[in-house]
């Protein structure tokens, strides 16, 4: 039994791990078109910022550990065509040489790729001229050069959703001047606007300016004497014209799935164009599976939808590559459960929010509670603010974000609340689980349970 991974990111070597770990004499290959199998591509940003020292160190395991579990890596190989009915695969190496190889069994893994937002001068400048899009290895050595070749004192972030907030932090802390610019009334929109106003205020004060509600028109380079080698034209909510110059200009606007190669070969498009697949990540085609961000996620609460997330692309992964094997397993569903850090706060969100919940078919109501992370009488304790979202019929936990320092456990806080929504719980039975204490580290109740307390006192009082 031949299985082809195509794709060395999160999915594929998921699925190529998987493989291998059922069955020990499977014929695993994985083809990449770039060089670095198995990179956290997450970690990025900690790399740019100089907290991680070296490329090499954002390697969920190096390529000897890959070899060692026993599949074989064609590095630089980019997957171009498949023959369906002859389980062929048409594969061009790094030098443009052709090569058709066979296989029983396939899983795409190809991914995402950034969005090019239609910005006039986008087209025509690129990351020589310190102008950036940030998905791989390849965008993140680039804008590494600009950094440290240019040695700009100045960057513009095009988006501030999480990772145009964590490349704030990032170039923050490498001693540029940012200057943020978001098209939406807030940042982090992922969350609600109260919860993006207080990661508003944290980059603020970490000396980024915030522009919200402005759109980004034009990138050009800037006239001879101006403050930075770019111009920036925007224009605010209100059609009043911005301008700002900076040395660099990053553009992180959200991915779109990369899916060309699976609807060549025939594979059905779901939504926002990412590959149709069943919760066994099978994509219709005859022994064909796709997994991760070139696919559609199921949502245990929304049903079909597209969440390209890390966390997800594991777990699809992991279920194609059993299923690649002849396994029947099936992918549990998302819940969509994100944390991002800015600086020193943190923030977090899983499940619904009100609009997708009434979308969704549910009565939503939503409460926001504050509370302490630890007992206020031990040093160090940080408030939390908790937005709980139920279902005001059923009183069904649909949603929980919060937002607080960011060693106030935000991340086990969200993942209480995924825990609880994967099961069904009512937010009034939250109060049940039986949660860890001890002062310096808790309260006999934990914030998520005072939240969804006061959710239950507002929202069914009886
Ligand atoms: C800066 C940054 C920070 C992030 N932070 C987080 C986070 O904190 N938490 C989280 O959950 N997610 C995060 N993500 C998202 C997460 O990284 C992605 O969801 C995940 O990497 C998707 O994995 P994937 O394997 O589906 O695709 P990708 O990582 O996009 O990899 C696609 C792979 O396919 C290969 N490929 C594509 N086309 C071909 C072809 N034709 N032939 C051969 N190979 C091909 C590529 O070379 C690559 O190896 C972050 C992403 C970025 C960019």
């Amino acid at each position: 039994m031949h299985l082809i991974m195509i794709g060395g990111s999160d999915a594929g070597i998921s699925a190529a791990l998987r493989a291998r770990e059922l069955d020990p004499a499977a014929d695993v290959t994985v083809i990449l078109a770039d060089a670095y199998p198995n990179f956290s591509i997450c970690g990025i940003p900690y790399y740019v910022s100089g907290e991680v020292t070296h490329w090499r160190n954002l390697a969920h395991r190096t390529t000897a550990d890959l070899e060692a579990a026993g599949m074989r890596l064609r590095p630089d190989t980019t997957a171009r065509r498949i023959d369906v009915p002859g389980r062929k695969l048409l594969v061009t190496s790094a030098d443009g040489g052709e090569e058709v190889i066979g296989y029983d069994r396939l899983v795409i893994g190809t991914g995402a790729v950034p969005v090019r937002p239609p910005i006039a001068g986008l087209d025509e400048l690129g990351p020589d001229d310190g102008v950036h899009l940030l998905h791989s290895m390849g965008d993140t050595f680039a804008v590494m050069r600009t950094l440290e070749e240019d040695a700009p004192a100045s960057a513009i972030i095009v988006g501030a959703g999480y990772i145009g907030l964590e490349m704030a932090d990032a170039l923050t802390i490498r001693g540029l001047h940012v200057t943020q610019i978001e098209q939406l009334p807030e940042v982090l929109p992922t969350v609600d606007p109260q919860l993006g106003a207080l990661v508003h205020a944290e980059l603020a004060g970490h000396g980024v300016e915030v522009l919200t509600g402005t759109a980004v028109q034009a990138i050009s380079p800037a006239p001879p004497g101006a403050a930075g080698r770019l111009a920036v034209q925007a224009a605010a909510a209100d059609g009043t014209p911005v301008a700002r110059t900076a040395d660099m200009v990053l553009v992180v606007v959200g991915v779109r799935p990369d899916t060309e190669l699976a609807a060549d070969a025939g594979a059905s498009l779901g939504a926002r164009g990412a590959i149709a697949v069943d919760r066994m990540m099978r994509t219709g085609l005859p022994d064909v599976f796709a997994a991760g961000d070139c696919v559609i996620t199921h949502h245990r609460l929304l049903g079909q939808t597209y969440l390209p997330l890390g966390t997800t692309a594991h777990k699809q992964g992991r279920v194609a590559g059993e299923n690649a094997l002849g396994g029947t397993r099936q992918f549990a569903g998302s819940l969509g459960t994100q944390v991002v850090k800015i600086f020193g706060q943190a923030a977090a969100r899983t499940g619904l929010r009100d609009r997708e919940a009434i979308a969704a078919g549910f009565d939503p109501v939503t409460t926001e509670t504050q509370a302490d992370d630890h007992k206020a009488y031990y040093p160090g304790s940080h408030r939390i603010t908790l937005r709980v979202t139920g279902d005001r019929a059923t009183g069904r936990l649909l949603g929980l974000q919060l937002s607080g320092h960011k060693d106030a456990e935000i991340a086990k806080r969200v993942d209480i609340a995924a825990a609880a929504i994967f099961h069904g719980m009512t937010v009034d039975a939250v109060s049940d689980l039986d949660l860890s204490y001890t002062p310096p580290l808790g309260s006999p109740w934990d914030a998520v349970q005072l939240a969804t307390q006061a959710w239950v006192r507002h929202a069914r009082p009886h």
